[in-house]
């Protein structure tokens, strides 16, 4: 393969344009790639330049460095939708660069069931196997039956099937141990023509309760996961002054049975939480206890609005640090440091962040 300069090429790109949480610094190259052989093309000039390669999808799950990126942005932006019926399921392939929303919007006119409560995310379908895109007791390990990706140690194109992609909790080998080494091209999501929604949360029960729907359609439940992500400032609108944000900003933490009872404990122990009140805590398997990040965050003592400098924590989502306007990656770490170290201390938990960190650590 010739490396040649890629066509379309710009220098000093603003990154934080490109990402919803608004901050960071330029990357010293930006190109759009609308195809495979476009995005091998890219990643091959970086690679002979000696530049350290970003893909960019949505960019609702990055924290960049006011910094920037001293290499190559590559904007994934390859499209194409694609479904085919066999054996009683709809096999949906999307290019990594379609939209994710509008995908579940697809999905769910057409009546097919397993991605419904996944409405309302922002991003593009190639993010969504990295960090098993999830909410609402759903996620995408859950349909996905193959990634197709680009190898970039070896050059080439390949399919890995769902037990080849290492899911685990807003987890995947591609966020892990082989971060960096795939450049995701599509995803292809096995569906249920005519399958029921998936309703096991609380919330969701309740608005679609609230709205007097008793048998929830697929749309019944789109709709519903949308108003309740809208309250909590989880779809990206405009007009929300949190809109800017990249979700949730930590995962919910995964400790022991014995250490959210000791947690739980020193709660009654200190007056902090009442004889008659549970910690919200949910089996995670292997005897393992998942807590709510969001109420540990609270109890430590850290309320929604809570501001410093340009950066605060979302007035409708305690999990959720926004971008008040004018904020630096600077100041949306400084926060999440101190909720960090405030949870830690208060509880002895260690909360680990959700999104991706480009030229910064927590
Ligand atoms: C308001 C809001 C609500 C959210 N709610 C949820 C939620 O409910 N559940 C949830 O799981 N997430 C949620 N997120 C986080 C985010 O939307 C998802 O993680 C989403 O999948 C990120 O997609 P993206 O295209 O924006 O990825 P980006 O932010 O562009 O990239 C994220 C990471 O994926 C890598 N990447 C992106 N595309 C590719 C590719 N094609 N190949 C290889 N690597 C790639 C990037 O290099 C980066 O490391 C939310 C974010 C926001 C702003």
């Amino acid at each position: 393969m010739s490396v040649t300069r890629p066509a379309g090429l710009a220098e000093a790109v603003s990154l934080a344009d490109l990402c919803t949480l608004g901050v960071g610094g330029p990357a010293r190259y930006y190109v759009r790639a609308g195809s495979a052989d476009a995005a091998a093309r890219a990643a091959a000039w970086a690679s002979a330049e000696g530049l350290p390669l970003l893909i960019l999808g949505g960019g609702s799950n990055l924290v960049v460095s006011d910094d920037g990126f001293p290499g190559l942005a590559l904007h994934l932006l390859v499209r194409g939708v694609d479904a085919v019926e066999a054996d009683g399921s709809v096999e949906l392939t999307a290019g990594a660069g379609e939209p994710w929303d509008p995908l579940v919007e697809r999905a769910v006119a057409a009546g097919w069931a397993g991605v419904e409560c996944l409405s309302g995310i922002p991003g593009f379908v190639g993010a969504t196997p990295l960090q098993n895109v999830g909410a609402y007791g759903q996620d995408v390990s859950e349909t996905i039956t193959r990634v197709r990706a680009l190898d970039l140690r070896t050059g080439a194109v390949q399919d890995l099937g769902r037990e080849a992609c290492g899911f685990g909790y807003r987890d995947s080998r591609f966020k892990r141990e082989d971060r960096g080494r795939y450049v995701i091209l599509g995803v292809t999501y096995r569906l249920r023509p005519g399958g029921e929604p998936s309703i096991q949360y609380a919330d969701l029960e309740r608005r679609l309760a609230a709205q007097g729907v008793r048998a929830p359609t697929l749309a019944d439940t789109r709709r519903a996961v949308i108003d309740v992500r809208r309250g909590k400032s989880m779809v990206i609108d405009p007009d929300d002054p949190n809109r800017r944000s990249v979700g949730s900003f930590f995962m919910n933490p995964v400790v022991s049975a014995d250490e959210a009872g000791r947690i739980e404990a020193d709660l009654r122990a200190s007056g902090t939480l009442a004889a008659s009140d549970r910690m919200p805590a949910f089996p995670a398997g292997d005897g393992r206890t998942k807590l709510s990040a969001a109420w540990l965050i609270e109890r430590a003592g850290l309320r929604r609005g809570y501001r410093r400098g340009n950066a605060a924590i979302s007035t409708n989502h305690t999990l959720a640090i926004v971008n008040c306007g004018g904020a630096t990656a600077h100041e949306v770490v400084g926060l999440a440091r101190e909720i960090r170290d405030r949870v830690r201390d208060r509880f002895g938990v260690a909360l680990a962040p959700e999104p991706v960190f480009v030229g910064l650590t927590l």
